[in-house]
């Protein structure tokens, strides 16, 4: 590990006041840490924030939920109010890592976290988001493709976003704010120093430059989350892994479905976790089942939809029949 400075920031103010390039945040440090042994990332400076952002869980008037950054994972689990109104963030949360990681994981952080791809992750193989124009060794022939994207993938790159969390607040349209050193910027609300990011969209595809995993800005750190009023009728999290336990997702749903007096869906949010750069919202699946009176038919219709364009890679072809597979029965289970 190479040699680095450390400084607590007290504010947020403090924390993006102290930023400067090569420095690194530092919350509950459960994927930077690891980061920083294996020699994939070197910051030479570390701001610790966990002082700097709130731990607090507040409602807000508008019925919605305030949960700042610094919030542990297992504390957001647990609190009634996310139990009761959102549980498919609690089901996501708490299907996520292991007990004793979910007691030091944050929510910044848990957002932020990098891909778990196995190529990224040894310093010895090419991997053009660790080290850019460098080659994608996830692409080549006989690599392990499992944990990989079957959708909104590049050339360049194939990872996908590990954070199951992240899921269930693309599902739940959260907002994420950030205290940014320089302001706002377009496609975003900017009120004094915090820009306001919809989910999705704080997390974006590879394209060209995998080597950013986000639409964060130099600097900026993630404050808040904001959650709208709890929505009506019925929310899963459901995630297919590789073992039973501490094990990121092949393929994750979370799903909430709505179906007004008249019969017919009136609000349906899907998102899918394990399936691409980003925790995907399906759009096309949504569009399907709007304004549909429910049934296994048209769910199906749903998830053949949102896969139709899916392009898996040498060996992970079976993730596209899990996906399809995992929104329809999510969604049959979601029947009032
Ligand atoms: Fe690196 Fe992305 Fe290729 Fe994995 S898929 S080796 S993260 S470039």
């Amino acid at each position: 590990m190479r040699p680095f400075s450390y400084a607590r920031a007290g504010s947020p103010a403090d924390a993006v006041g102290q930023f400067r390039a090569g420095a690194a945040y530092l919350a509950g440090g459960t994927n930077l840490v690891d980061l920083m042994r294996l020699g994939v990332t070197a910051p030479d400076h570390v701001i610790d924030v966990t002082r700097a952002v709130s731990r607090e869980i507040a409602k807000r008037e508008s019925g919605g939920l305030t949960i700042g950054a610094g919030v542990r994972n297992s504390d957001l689990a647990s609190h009634p109010l996310v139990r009761e109104r959102y549980p498919m963030l609690a089901r996501a949360l708490l299907s996520g890592a292991s007990g004793q990681v979910r007691n030091a994981a944050t929510v910044g952080g848990n957002l932020l976290q990098r891909t778990r791809c196995p190529y990224f992750q040894d310093v010895a193989l090419p991997c053009n988001k660790r080290s850019p124009g460098s080659g994608c060794a996830a692409m080549a022939p006989g690599a392990d493709t499992a944990h990989l994207a079957v959708l909104g993938h590049s050339p360049f790159c194939a990872a996908t976003h590990p954070s199951d969390m992240a899921v269930a607040l693309t599902a739940l349209n959260a907002r994420v704010c950030v205290a940014s050193p320089a302001g706002g910027g377009s496609g975003t609300a900017n009120t004094g120093g915090i820009r306001v990011i919809e989910m999705p969209g704080l997390h974006r595809l590879p394209g060209g430059m995998p080597e950013q995993d986000t639409t964060l800005r130099p600097g900026e750190l993630i404050t808040e989350v904001k959650l709208p009023p709890p929505p009506g009728g019925r929310q899963a999290y459901r995630k297919v892994r590789e073992r039973a336990s501490f094990a990121f997702a092949l393929v994750s749903v979370g799903a909430l479905l709505d179906v007004g007096p008249d019969g017919r869906v009136r609000d349906c949010r899907i998102a899918l976790g394990g399936v691409a750069h980003v925790p995907w919202r399906a759009h096309a699946a949504e569009r399907v089942v709007l304004g549909a009176v429910p049934s296994a038919e048209v769910f199906a219709a749903a998830a053949r939809a949102e896969l139709r364009y899916a392009r898996p890679l040498p060996g992970n072809e079976y993730k596209v029949t899990l996906a399809r597979n995992l929104i329809t029965a999510v969604l049959g289970e979601l029947m009032p």
